[in-house]
């Protein structure tokens, strides 16, 4: 696992107990990046992120070196986050993505344009909900068209609406034949993320060992230091014993 690109933390950033604990965790493992995410579009409306608020959390982590990383929904955000972020010192980096609910072209490309800017900036984006070849590639041009180079881009598998066969009840389901095209297509790093896939905690631990077993290049993985009161995603998040023994496992 020492050489994937592992994306670890909370679902959502809820408060600075929560994410310094993280920051702990976070450095004792090789974790990347530091997921702590402040937008946080929802299904329906409820707790939707810190948003701006949270961005000091980043530059603790930051401060703490601990690279982190956020889902950002428009380009001012990405700008934000970075103008906070990099002014840390000259060694931090910073992950900003593109969830899949994000599916405004001209948005993707002017956040690419904006990350493009540094290069201690990388840009994540995941596939779209629902499962079409065409529009998942067509993100993936919108970005680059931003100007952001290969080298910084990674794409992330969240899987797809379920649809017909899903004996396991995953709350997305993955394709692993299209990741393959995209990959190829591509030549980008593709991660996968086993918690909204999974959307259990038996699965995400089923679907982690997959995805590394089929070559994926990492995983984004979420891990709250108290699953069981996290505001988001409260059935999926690992422990961070948890996820020691995803990584482990091979
Ligand atoms: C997330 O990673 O925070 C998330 C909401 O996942 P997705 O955008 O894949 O639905
Ligand atoms: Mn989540």
């Amino acid at each position: 696992m020492k050489s994937k690109i592992i994306i670890a933390g909370p679902c959502a950033a809820e408060s600075k107990e929560q994410i310094l604990a993280s920051v702990k965790e976070a450095k004792k493992r090789q974790v990347d990046f530091l997921r702590i995410s402040l937008w946080k579009p929802r299904t329906k409306p409820g707790f939707d992120g810190l948003k701006e608020e949270g961005i000091k959390l980043l530059v603790e982590a930051a401060k703490r070196g601990v690279n982190p990383s956020t889902e950002v929904i428009l380009p001012e955000h990405a700008q934000k986050v970075m103008n906070a972020v990099l002014n840390v010192n000259n060694k931090a980096k910073l992950l900003v993505w593109i969830g899949a609910r994000n599916q405004n072209h001209y948005v993707q490309q002017e956040i690419a344009r904006v990350a493009a800017k540094s290069d201690r900036v990388y840009l994540m984006v995941k596939n779209q909900p629902w499962p079409s070849l065409e529009h998942w590639e067509g993100i993936i041009e919108h970005v680059l068209h931003g100007g952001i180079p290969k080298k910084r881009l990674i794409l992330c598998h969240r899987g797809f609406l379920a649809n017909g066969h899903n004996p396991l009840g995953l709350r997305n389901v993955p394709d692993y034949n299209m990741t393959k095209i995209v990959k190829e297509k591509y030549k980008l790093s593709m991660l996968f993320d086993p918690s909204h896939t999974g959307g259990s905690v038996e699965n995400v631990m089923l679907l982690g060992k997959e995805a590394i077993n089929k070559g994926f290049d990492g995983l984004l993985v979420e891990v709250h230091p108290d699953p069981k009161n996290a505001m988001t995603d409260a059935k999926q998040q690992l422990t961070w014993e948890q996820f020691d023994t995803l990584v482990k496992l091979k």
